[in-house]
């Protein structure tokens, strides 16, 4: 179809929906740029989106699709790893509204779910009935239940439950034509779906000797369509009773056959118990080689650790006690062996049974066990993390997935592994292997660089890894299904007949090709460039970035993944667009629990508002995808609009995406474009120039929350919220109070043997300087000579600010300035060792991110070191023994809530410890994201709403639920929200101790 045909019946498409569903319907480009992409490293652009709210805006869709002639592409989290998730067609997005659990059985162990349920979401709600669904993919946070059988998915526990086929009994489905079908057991089938199951049984009848020569018979195989549902190849019946269940053709048929809208789950009991034992191997070799004697212990996991692994989670300090934990001397690759079930004597005799085999293999005394959950979950997370780590790695080079999950028989997985590691060696690529061992399907992806000849590679890489999957009679497919990259390899695997079975198959219930078409039946080639992300020749627009990005401006080399001098990579935006296409779109944002990242998408579910989707969004416009003028225009502005700038990707994100920083460099970049901002971002900016001269007159600053009517006119004018009270202005600000506080000079306090510089913030500073004195009070119990900075201008260097408010509006220039005078002021005291003290994480932690991206050299990686939150401050001292005062006992239980860049800087455990200090102090920490002020973004009317939304998820509903606790959070607009949200006071930290203190000092 030419381009304005195309256009016209996207209108059409578009006009439609918007008319006879109540779905979302999203057709501007930056949307469709959105859904063009999944995990893997294609990219094809959507005719359309569409986000149904109900089955029967569904339904509505795939009629209206059909008769203007789009096809329809059925989507969840869009994690999948090999294209099948992109396609010129109308994307439908189950994942915001589809998610209900509709039924559970818990005595039959049956659930029935809408398709858009995420998978840690049903084990939450299925947890109190002592049950689960046991398909534990490693993404489970953001796999949907549809896209799970979509894809045909497999856990790291597949050896004891199956892969998704092994545990789906019914589907309920649309076909292409509209109609509706309940695929299940054979033998209960109405007429319709009999004649299909019968069309089904006739090819595989006739197709039987083709099945038995060219089916992979491991249970590791999810290419093409499950033809041999009624002659199964796999090592695990389909079903209990050998019966035949139709729903299972549709199981890993990736969206080509039928748009499921309710899936029927096998449940399983939850194991009340789990022991670990971590098998140490002085070679990889013997690891592999051992893995087919282990699985005959009945583990429930098995899972394999290698060398790379082990040593870059030693070289991250938080990780390298757990990892060390579970190593005997220096191994070359270590296995973790699970094994759960009811009975713990029961799995105490098998761990046993492992050490007695280990023995035999004559690797006595190499298996650490884990009996308690505690040190299991840490190692099980330090696998994850490991492999996170080997994700970031920057320059145009990537692990590329695309043989990652080929299966082979346990007994040849050693000469297997061996033998890819060579192919990989011949290709100046290397890989680092890692995952399910128990079921010969080991991860590994080498480093391609898909701009240049990683398209070559891969095709020569994977026609290598073909002859050896071949030789030991494996699965091409083992885990992340077909898509783009593995559908040309399904007639290799299967043969030309298997293959016309299948074009039959789809053939028969897709005849107007409606339904994903090119993916299993007819796909394209593995390297067709026109489909890429990152095709030779791709682009990026010239662009000189405000902050320094040259960090990411690296190339890297494959074999080594050495990475060459920041700012040599060539890139034409200086690192910026590096930075921004370090997001694979794994969707590890999109989810839900423990973590900061990401607030808005946890609010919206949007994927407008998910650090993904805004980094595609960024991707696009600085590759001129969106037109030229994109990065400053209105679609990045609204992906960014809801990004609260909380860091939360910056720690969570598997490979760092700051989109806190990038939102910065954007912000400044608009500026630089449209200039001035609005009155009311130039109140909140200039803030700390003004803030000396607002406070001393309080009574006029303080009329707006006062005279009935003034907030709602300061709302027209400045666009802060006439529902929030504002900070309230007060003369007693730490300046004024400064001279009576005993304050050290400059000269003192850097002559001294025991000091330190605090530095007031102007919020602290201005609004609330109690918490500046409790937090002097404090250090001088301690004994501690103390200088201030900041706020206080009582020796002559002006209210010093670490310039945030002027970077959140945009103003670089003028933060950089800020910066400058502040890296100024402090430069003797961290030159003689001197830290410097903050309270408000969201100014102290500026300090040590992004002063140091402001081109301020040496001086301001110098005072990124000295700079210490006060809890990290005393921590740190405590540890050396340098701080120890004399605390009265605590007389309430305390609940702490982490500010999102204490979160971000791993700085919320030395709140904890700090408050621990306090004789008898019951501490413990709040499980909340954002609390939704973040700066000024909860004051602004416009986000008002959001912002309380995001306080509900966690914050406020805690902070309720414990009312006679002490609340301690640090952070200023945390504190207001929890005011304005709950009506409760909450505390810095410097203050709780400062009430502890036994003897206050003056
Ligand atoms: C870091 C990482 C780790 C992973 N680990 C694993 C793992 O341990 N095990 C594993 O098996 N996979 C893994 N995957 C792959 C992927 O996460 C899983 O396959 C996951 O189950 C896909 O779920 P989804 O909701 O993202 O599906 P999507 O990608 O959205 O969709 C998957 C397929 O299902 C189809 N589909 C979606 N919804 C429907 C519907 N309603 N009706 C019909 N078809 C539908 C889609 O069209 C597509 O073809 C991993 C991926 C990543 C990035
Ligand atoms: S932003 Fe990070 S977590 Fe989200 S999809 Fe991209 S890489 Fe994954
Ligand atoms: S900074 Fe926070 S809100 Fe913004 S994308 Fe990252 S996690 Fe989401």
């Amino acid at each position: 179809m030419n381009g304005p045909a195309m256009n016209e019946q996207a209108n059409e498409l578009a006009r439609r929906l918007s008319a006879e569903t109540g779905g979302e319907v999203l057709f501007d480009a930056a949307a469709r740029g959105r859904y063009a992409t999944d995990a893997s490293i294609y990219q094809i652009m959507p005719v359309g989106v569409f986000v149904p709210t109900s089955s029967a805006d569904v339904a509505t869709a795939i009629a209206v699709a059909r008769s203007t002639g789009t096809p329809v592409l059925a989507r969840g989290g869009g994690s999948s790893q090999c294209g099948q998730t992109t396609g010129a067609a109308l994307v439908i997005d189950t994942s915001k509204h589809l998610r209900r659990v509709l039924r559970v059985d818990a005595d039959a162990a049956i659930a029935e779910v809408e398709p858009g349920i995420v998978l840690d979401e049903l084990n939450a709600q299925l947890r109190p009935h002592g049950l689960w669904f046991p398909v534990d993919v490693s993404t489970s946070a953001q796999a949907t239940l549809g896209g799970m059988a979509g894809n045909n998915s497999c856990g790291s526990r597949s050896i004891a439950y199956g892969n998704m086929v092994h545990n789906v009994l019914g589907i309920a489905a649309w076909l292409g034509d509209g109609s509706e079908v309940s695929f299940g057991p054979v033998d209960r089938l109405g007429a319709r779906e009999r004649s299909i199951a019968e069309m089904v049984r006739g090819l595989a009848l006739a197709h039987r000797d083709e099945i038995d020569a060219h089916w992979p018979k491991v249970l590791r195989r999810v290419g093409g369509y499950n033809l041999d549902i009624f002659h199964p190849q796999s090592e695990r019946p389909y079903t209990n009773d050998g019966s035949v269940n139709l729903a299972h053709l549709l199981v890993g048929s990736e969206g080509t056959l039928a748009f499921t809208r309710s899936l029927r789950l096998k449940l399983a009991p939850l194991p009340r118990a789990r022991v670990l034992g971590v098998v140490n191997f002085p070679t990889f070799h013997a690891a592999m080689d051992a893995a087919q004697h282990i699985v005959k212990l009945g583990p429930s996991a098995v899972e394999l650790v290698d060398r790379t692994m082990i040593e870059l989670s030693r070289a991250n300090p938080a990780f390298r006690p757990t990892i060390e934990a579970a190593l005997v001397g220096a191994p070359d690759a270590i296995l973790l062996v699970e094994f759960s079930g009811d009975d713990r004597a029961d799995l105490l005799r098998r761990l046993r049974a492992l050490v007695e085999l280990m023995g035999e293999l004559r690797l006595p005394d190499s298996v650490v066990e884990m009996t308690a959950d505690a040190p299991q979950k840490a190692l099980w997370d330090v696998r994850k993390a490991g492999l996170n780590i080997m994700m970031s790695l920057k320059g145009d080079g990537k692990p590329v997935s695309f043989i990652e999950d080929c299966a082979v028989p346990l007994e040849h997985l050693a000469e297997y592994t061996a033998a890819l590691t060579e192919v990989f060696r011949k290709h100046g690529s290397r890989g680092t292997w890692y995952a399910h061992a128990s079921v010969g399907t080991l991860h590994v992806r080498p480093i391609l660089d898909m701009r240049r000849d990683g398209a070559q590679k891969m095709r020569a890489i994977a026609e290598e890894a073909a002859v050896l999957v071949r030789k030991f009679k494996g699965a091409y497919s083992g885990e992340h299904g077909d898509g783009l990259c593995r559908g040309e390899w399904i007639t290799w695997q299967f043969g030309p007949r298997l293959n016309d079975a299948f074009r039959a198959i789809k053939q028969h219930l897709d005849p107007g090709n409606v339904l994903n078409p090119g993916r299993i039946v007819d796909p394209p080639q593995m390297d067709d460039a026109r489909l890429f992300r990152f095709a030779p020749g791709y682009k990026t627009i010239p662009l000189t970035p405000v902050f320094d990005w040259s960090a990411w401006n690296v190339q890297n080399d494959p074999a080594t993944e050495t990475t060459t001098p920041p700012g040599s990579g060539g890139d034409g935006t200086g690192g910026f667009a590096k930075a921004v296409e370090m997001c694979n779109n794994n969707g590890h944002c999109r989810k839900f629990d423990a973590g900061t990242m990401c607030p808005s998408f946890r609010v919206t579910r949007d994927e407008q508002h998910l650090t993904r989707g805004r980094a595609n969004t960024l991707r696009l416009a600085l590759s001129g995808q969106l037109g030229a003028e994109a990065l400053t225009g209105d679609a990045v502005r609204d992906a960014l609009d809801l990004c609260v700038g909380c860091k939360g990707c910056r720690r969570d994100c598997p490979t760092g995406v700051d989109m806190a920083k990038m939102k910065l460099e954007v912000l400044a970049q608009r500026r630089r474009i449209h200039g001035r901002g609005s009155f009311g971002d130039a109140l909140i900016a200039r803030l700390p120039d003004y803030a000396r001269l607002a406070s001393s007159v309080p009574w006029l600053m303080n009329l707006r929350d006062r005279v009935p009517g003034l907030a709602r006119l300061s709302e027209k004018l400045s666009g802060l919220s006439a529902r929030r009270s504002l900070p309230r202005w007060r003369r007693d600000t730490f300046a004024r109070r400064a001279p009576s506080l005993g304050l050290a000079s400059r000269e003192s306090a850097l002559s001294a043997a025991k000091s330190a510089v605090l530095f007031v913030d102007t919020f602290n500073g201005t609004f609330e300087s109690e918490n500046a004195v409790a937090a002097l009070r404090v250090l001088q119990a301690a004994g501690y000579t103390v200088h201030a900075a900041g706020a206080n201008d009582a020796d002559g260097q002006g209210a010093l600010c670490c310039g945030r408010t002027y970077l959140a509006a945009g103003r670089a220039d003028e933060a950089k300035a800020k910066a400058g005078q502040l890296l100024a002021a402090l430069l003797p005291f961290v030159q003689r060792g001197i830290a410097i003290v903050g309270l408000e994480p969201s100014c102290l932690l500026t300090l040590r991110d992004e002063m140091l991206a402001m081109g301020l050299g040496a001086d301001a990686a110098l005072l990124a070191e000295h700079a210490l939150l006060f809890e990290e401050f005393l921590a740190r001292e405590a540890h050396c023994g340098r701080f120890a005062p004399a605390l009265k006992p605590a007389t309430r239980p305390m609940r702490v809530h982490g500010h999102c860049h204490q979160k971000a800087f791993g700085a919320v455990q030395p709140v904890l410890e700090v408050l621990r200090l306090i004789p008898g102090a019951e501490v413990s920490l709040i499980e909340s994201s954002c609390c939704g002020m973040a700066g000024s973004f909860g004051y602004e009317a416009s986000h008002h709403a959001i912002s309380m939304q995001m306080a509900e998820l966690g914050l406020l509903p805690a902070v309720r639920a414990a009312p006679d606790a002490l609340i301690v959070a640090d952070g200023t607009s945390c504190r207001h929200q929890i005011a304005d949200g709950a009506g409760r006071e909450a505390l810095h930290v410097a203050r709780v101790l400062a009430d502890h203190l036994l003897s206050p000092a003056s």
